[in-house]
């Protein structure tokens, strides 16, 4: 997909499991709108090809349209929309829905009233948005960013509610920037970057290969150089905010590492994490190349 003077999805391919969540994840910009939009029907594709129940979502006809259930990142809501009055209207497009008092009770629309979609907080919205692309029983959802804003309680609801339609045999592909999230209801990450895949595979799978990743707090700013110098080849040393994320063959020779280098060093470790990897480790190592 090119935008003017931009490639923003760049040869970037992937097959979408039936019955099962696949989790998009990349740093801002690293197309992923782009990319669901282009699944949706909603963006032409510059290049290349998109099948979506077999089907070329260009060419949609209204049954397969019918098939998909979407939530945009913002918009495709009218701004005088009101929340149960709303989801209420787009079951009634549907030929089977939700029973829509259940949906809207289990996500707390009742509570937002008759307040119009344009005056909602950013979370309410969301929620609202959600029910609609669920409402129609789709058997295949897109959802862009569905938790962002949400504050805990309605984040949990919302795994419990994507958790419920994989079960029921839905295809669920859903962005997000919250690894935790991609951890907690994902079968399978995309990581894209620069409009190029990084890496995809089962969760299992990416937090078990690669290197041994150990994280570390100190008590005062660390020497770099010195540290890398302790650690030999083949080891890298990131920061993440207050941590240090270090990466090589070897958790238990990391850590021994460092604790000689502490001793000869004079810095007191606060904390250390070694072992496994979150799936936040492997965002890191893949994409935070401007924090190293
Ligand atoms: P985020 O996590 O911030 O939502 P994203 O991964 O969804 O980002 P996209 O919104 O797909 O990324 O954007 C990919 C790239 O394409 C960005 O560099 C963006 O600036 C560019 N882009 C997106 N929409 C347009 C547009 N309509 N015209 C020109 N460039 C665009």
């Amino acid at each position: 997909m090119k935008y003017p003077g931009k490639r923003a999805v760049d040869g970037l391919s992937f097959d979408l499991h039936a019955g099962q969540v696949t989790a998009f994840l990349g740093p801002n910009g690293a197309g992923k709108t782009t990319t669901i939009e282009v699944c949706e029907g909603l963006r032409k594709a510059t290049s290349g090809t998109v099948r979506v129940f077999g089907v070329d979502p260009q060419r949609f006809t209204p049954s397969e349209r019918a098939r998909m259930g979407v939530m945009l990142q913002s918009g495709g809501i009218p701004t005088a929309a009101r929340a149960v009055e709303f989801v209420s209207e787009i079951a009634a497009l549907h030929r089977d829905p939700l029973n829509v008092n259940e949906l809207c009770e289990r996500l707390d629309l009742h509570r937002i009233g008759r307040t119009p979609y344009r005056r909602m907080s950013g979370g309410q919205k969301q929620t609202v948005a959600l029910a609609a692309a669920v409402v129609g029983r789709p058997e295949l959802l897109l959802l862009d960013e569905p938790t962002a804003g949400l504050d805990p309680v309605a984040r949990v609801k919302t795994w419990e509610l994507i958790n419920e339609l994989r079960e029921a045999g839905v295809t669920i592909c859903l962005s997000t920037h919250y690894m935790e999230e991609a951890q907690r209801v994902a079968d399978t990450v995309i990581i894209a970057d620069q409009g190029k895949i990084v890496t995809q595979g089962k969760v299992s799978d990416l937090l078990s290969s690669g290197s041994s990743q150990v994280v570390l707090t100190t008590s005062t700013p660390a020497d770099l150089d010195s540290l890398k110098q302790a650690l030999g080849p083949g080891v890298s040393v990131a920061s993440r905010f207050d941590d240090l994320v270090i990466s090589g063959p070897s958790a238990d020779e990391i850590s021994r590492a460092l604790v000689r280098w502490s001793s000869s060093n004079d810095v007191v470790i606060t904390s250390l994490r070694s072992g496994d990897r979150s799936l936040e480790d492997v965002f890191f190592e893949l994409t935070g190349r401007d924090l190293q």
